[in-house]
């Protein structure tokens, strides 16, 4: 009895489940809570039931065991999922919206010619129909899709729904289900991690990050000694990277980094959607900015409104006091 149950898709790299796992089985929990609707999650890979007990707050958690799972590879997660889906005909399935998830999400539309509902930040039911809500041209625009189909796949948004959710103490009954991966054509040969450089930005507790209203590579200096006096790293909005003027590892957004630190300090950024998604869920945030209608205010606990060249310096200064007493 599949009509109201929600699978989620858990994703996981090099032994550790991904964060947007337990944000979607903490809201497919809620969207499951429907008489009759189970939350199950489902793992594919090689000896490692130890994340298949992690995956407590699920009702269920099918686990598909198979040397051939022990990488991931599209071709073959599609493969092992099409024929567990076309069986259990879930009313939701989650994918996560992430370079890994958006490969699966789309073969898996293509091979089961399921609707595939992409980017998205919300999915609800309604009156036995999945809504959900897409973010579309980089999140400046929102979409609220209506699904006719009876199976319907999402792709959701990194960092959208609180991972606290989908954590639970205890282990969910799993199910192993052994054999699942054909042989396919496409072999895997080594995993590239990219270089972290000389920071990892994503583990920063403090950060100061600088954007185009810095003008010039030379004027970054500025930032950074503010940086430094506050014991933080530097990071960027996308224009500084794409400029040359600091390495990709530093890029916070979209197509950069997600970090949630303590402090984020943005710095003459605007707070374009494509920024915020990667540091809205920062503990507190400072923007500091010379246009009051700037969007970064929309999401700061604290701003200042005026030119960074005046402010950086000043409080670099004080701040250089303060720690010196
Ligand atoms: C598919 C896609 C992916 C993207 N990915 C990312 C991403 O990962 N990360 C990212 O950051 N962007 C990303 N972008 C780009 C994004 O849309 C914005 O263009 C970018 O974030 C803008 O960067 P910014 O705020 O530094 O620059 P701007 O938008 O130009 O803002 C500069 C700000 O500085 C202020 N300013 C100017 N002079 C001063 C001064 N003297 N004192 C104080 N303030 C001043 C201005 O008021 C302005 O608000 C992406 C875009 C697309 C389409």
């Amino acid at each position: 009895m599949a009509e109201h149950d929600v699978f989620v898709i858990a994703e996981h790299l090099e032994g550790k489940l991904s964060d947007v796992t337990f944000e979607m089985l903490g809201k497919a929990r809620s969207i499951a809570s429907a008489p009759g609707g189970r939350t199950v999650a489902v793992l594919l890979g090689h000896e490692i039931i130890a994340l298949a007990e992690q995956l407590g707050a699920a009702d269920q958690v099918l686990y598909l065991e198979d040397a051939g799972l022990r990488n991931f590879i599209p071709e073959r997660a599609e493969q092992a999922l099409r024929s567990l889906l076309q069986n259990e005909k879930p009313a939701l399935t989650m994918i996560a919206s992430t370079s890994m998830g958006m490969d699966l999400a789309a073969a898996l539309s293509a091979a089961l010619d399921w609707p595939l509902i992409a980017y998205c930040s919300d999915a609800r039911l309604e009156d036995g129909k999945i809504v959900a809500t897409s973010q579309i041209y980089g999140g400046k625009i929102a979409v609220e899709t209506v699904s006719e189909s009876a199976t319907t796949l999402v792709s959701v948004l990194a960092g959208v729904f609180p991972a606290s959710e989908g954590h639970a103490d205890k282990p969910a009954p799993i199910q192993t289900i052994f054999g699942a991966a054909n042989e396919g054509r496409v072999r895997f040969k080594g995993l590239t991690v990219p270089d972290a450089g000389d920071v990892d930005i994503t583990r920063e507790t403090l950060l100061v990050s600088v954007g185009r209203g810095i003008g010039s590579k030379d004027n970054i200096e500025i930032v950074e000694e503010l940086a430094n006096n506050l014991g933080a790293s530097l990071s960027a909005s996308r224009p500084i990277i794409d400029s040359g003027w600091l390495p990709k590892q530093r890029q916070v957004g979209k197509s950069g980094l997600t970090v949630k630190p303590k402090l984020y300090m943005a710095v003459g950024i605007s707070g374009a959607p494509e920024h915020l998604q990667g540091m809205k869920d920062a503990e507190l945030i400072i923007a500091i900015n010379s246009d009051a209608g700037a969007p970064i205010f929309e999401v700061a606990d604290y701003g200042i409104v005026g030119d960074l060249f005046d402010i950086v310096p000043a409080l670099s200064e004080r701040i250089a006091e303060v720690r010196a007493k």
